[in-house]
């Protein structure tokens, strides 16, 4: 089974003619709220697609908490662990412009509340987990211990987004880093000298991770482990929106690794679903089910 532990939010969308300056109203389009946050998109990717899941985030007891609990359910999410709470749902006030530029604020509210004491009363979801998948989007100290309450054999991924320097204990547990070029450079800091992926994944490797997956968009991804590099081709498609496409990618490849798939394996499948979420606008909207992965 695969755990998710991570953040959960609700997406505040507005259209509008142009962004605001300081001190400036402007009118947009009727509200669009979508459930959304890193961690409910990557739970509700890997369910879509079959895999049986669970999520350990924190919420809100508002209107924005009961969004995003039916929307884990309505995929088939285990939605035991999803605390209720603390503090509202956190938020992303998104406005967007004709062109597609947008500014965000994202207000983290409960998911800055889900702290290491809920990690350790979630001991049995830990127990059922055979892969543990987390992001950047919840306090530092509870992703560190996800780390340590990881059940013998489990394996931990990670996906440092939004990405900051991460400690040695963490970076070593990783197996695999899934990063883009942007989270790469962040996590390299001073020891990113280059621009080859290659580059970066040999000295990830030299600093005591497991295994390393960078996402190249389009171009696909490369794996990396001591076993050796690999580049993983893209599946070529109409782009439409890649809002979540590293979210399905991470949950499908991780999903794939607890079922047994080799690294370059389920990188190769993550590749398609990344591809199929991208041919869709939204997040979790255009996460496909295992059906459309294969026509693809
Ligand atoms: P992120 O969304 O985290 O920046 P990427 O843009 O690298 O990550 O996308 C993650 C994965 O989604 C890629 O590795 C690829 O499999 C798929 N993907 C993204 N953009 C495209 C695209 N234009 N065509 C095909 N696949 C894509």
């Amino acid at each position: 089974d695969l755990l998710v532990v991570g953040s959960a939010n609700a997406d505040l969308v507005i259209g509008v003619e142009r962004r605001p300056a300081a001190g400036e109203t402007v009118l947009g389009s009727d509200l669009a709220v979508h459930p959304g946050g890193k961690g409910a998109n990557q739970a509700v990717a890997a369910a879509r697609l079959g895999a049986r899941t669970a999520l350990l985030a924190r919420v809100g007891d508002d209107a924005h908490g009961r969004l995003l609990l039916d929307s884990q359910r309505a995929a088939g999410v285990d939605t035991v662990g999803v605390l209720v709470g603390g503090a509202p749902t956190g938020v992303a006030l998104i406005t967007v412009d004709p062109s597609g530029d947008n500014s965000i604020v994202v207000s983290p509210g409960a998911n800055g509340r889900l702290t290491p004491a809920d990690v350790r009363a979630a001991g049995s979801l830990f127990r059922a987990s055979r892969v543990v998948s987390t992001q950047l989007e919840i306090p530092l100290e509870t992703v560190v211990e996800v780390v340590r309450g990881l059940a013998p054999g489990s394996r931990f991924v990670l996906n440092p987004s939004p990405p900051r320097p991460l400690p040695a204990e963490l970076l070593a547990a990783c197996d695999p880093l899934i990063v883009n070029e942007h989270e790469a450079k962040v996590i390299l800091g001073e020891a990113c000298v280059s621009d080859v992926p290659e580059d970066w994944a040999r000295t990830l490797l030299s600093k005591g991770l497991r295994s390393v997956v960078v996402t190249l968009g389009a171009q696909g991804s490369l794996v990396a482990s001591s076993e050796g590099m690999t580049r993983v081709p893209s599946v070529k498609v109409d782009a439409v929106d890649t809002t979540g496409a590293g979210d399905a990618f991470t949950a499908a490849l991780a999903w794939r690794l607890g079922a047994g798939s080799s690294l370059a394996e389920a990188a190769a499948y993550a590749s398609r679903v990344g591809a199929a979420a991208v041919t869709k606008r939204g997040a979790q909207e255009s996460f496909p089910t295992a059906a459309e992965v294969a026509s693809l």
